[in-house]
């Protein structure tokens, strides 16, 4: 009987695996599909500066509006693009979207206003990925001032000579790189000075444990690197009060979070970049979209 159980168990787990397996296929043909048909979106998450009362910049994420499952979440299918290649042309079109969007804002927007994109630790080692950026960049007539990418401490700090190569590429543009989920690597202060970055983003995990006072030694501890080595220091994933005067109280004053703004479409974002902030929330809007 017992074996019996087992088999059945077996037999089970193997029709979950083949549907999976089944599901991962369709949908790596369908993001295959959504990338060539130009079906990806992007929405805009505002960054607040504390100090000028204003969203300074904002953050591009990409969506992905599936037929038959609805929105799918960004990590899934980032990942799958990823392990399949199809991140290239997926980070090329959300470069283009941001771009296409920025020729249309670019009247309204403050002078140093500037849009952070992600970028994948795949983008980060593709040969292709600097000429790309320059010639997207030039096509859409966007100045390399605006764009700020996003890296991962780990795909940072995975190859330290390379990462100086590129940094140095990526500088010499004129665009500038932010440290994207920091404090969830390993990274050291010696590491750190070597790499010509210009923004550390504390990682939401650690603005989430400001609550029990967890978080705390953390974040004082990025708060103070990032001022002894010059660097802008934004706090992600915000979303409550207390959290906000945790992080003003020691010293970070550009907020990132729902407490402000979830991401929302190019012409929300228009529309909330005259305002002046005054309390959070007042950004969230009606037209908001996670
Ligand atoms: P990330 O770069 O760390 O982006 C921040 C994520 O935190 C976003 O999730 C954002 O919507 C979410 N977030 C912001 N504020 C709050 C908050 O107050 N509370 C909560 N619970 N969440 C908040 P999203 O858009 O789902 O993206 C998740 C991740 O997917 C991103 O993390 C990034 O690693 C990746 N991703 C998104 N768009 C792109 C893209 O265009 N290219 C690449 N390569 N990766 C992307
Ligand atoms: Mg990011
Ligand atoms: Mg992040
Ligand atoms: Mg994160």
């Amino acid at each position: 009987r017992a074996k019996r159980v087992t088999g059945e168990q077996v037999a089970l787990f193997s029709e979950e695996m083949k549907v999976a397996a089944f599901l991962r296929f369709t949908l790596e043909g369908d993001l295959r599909r959504a990338i060539g048909d130009d079906a990806l979106r992007v929405v805009y998450q505002p960054i607040v500066d504390l100090h000028r009362r204003a969203v300074v910049k904002a953050e591009a994420l990409v969506r992905w509006p599936h037929l038959a499952r609805g929105a799918i979440p960004p990590p899934e299918f980032i990942s799958l693009a990823e392990e399949t290649g199809m991140i290239v042309p997926l980070s090329r079109s959300v470069i283009e979207r941001v771009c296409a969007d920025i020729a249309v804002m670019e009247p309204y927007l403050p002078a140093d206003f500037r849009f952070c994109i992600n970028l994948s630790g795949v983008n980060f080692m593709d040969t292709q990925l600097i000429p790309t950026v320059s010639a997207v960049l030039a096509a859409a007539g966007v100045p390399p001032g605006r764009i700020e990418f996003e890296l991962t401490e780990t795909v940072l700090m995975r190859d330290l000579d390379y990462a100086t190569v590129i940094l140095g590429q990526l500088r010499e543009m004129g665009v500038r790189v932010a440290v994207d989920d920091f404090g969830t690597g390993y990274s050291s202060l010696a590491y750190l000075r070597r790499l010509a970055v210009d923004t550390l983003k504390i990682d939401r995990s650690f603005v989430n444990e400001l609550d029990d006072g967890q978080g705390i030694a953390i974040v004082e501890a990025v708060i103070g690197l990032a001022h002894s080595l010059g660097l802008e220091v934004v706090a992600e994933g915000v979303e409550t009060p207390s959290q906000l005067c945790a992080l003003s109280a020691r010293g970070c004053h550009l907020i990132q979070g729902y407490l402000f703004a979830r991401p929302m479409p190019a012409e929300s974002l228009l529309e909330v970049l005259g305002r002046e902030v005054s309390m959070p929330g007042m950004l969230a809007g009606n037209t908001s979209v996670r």
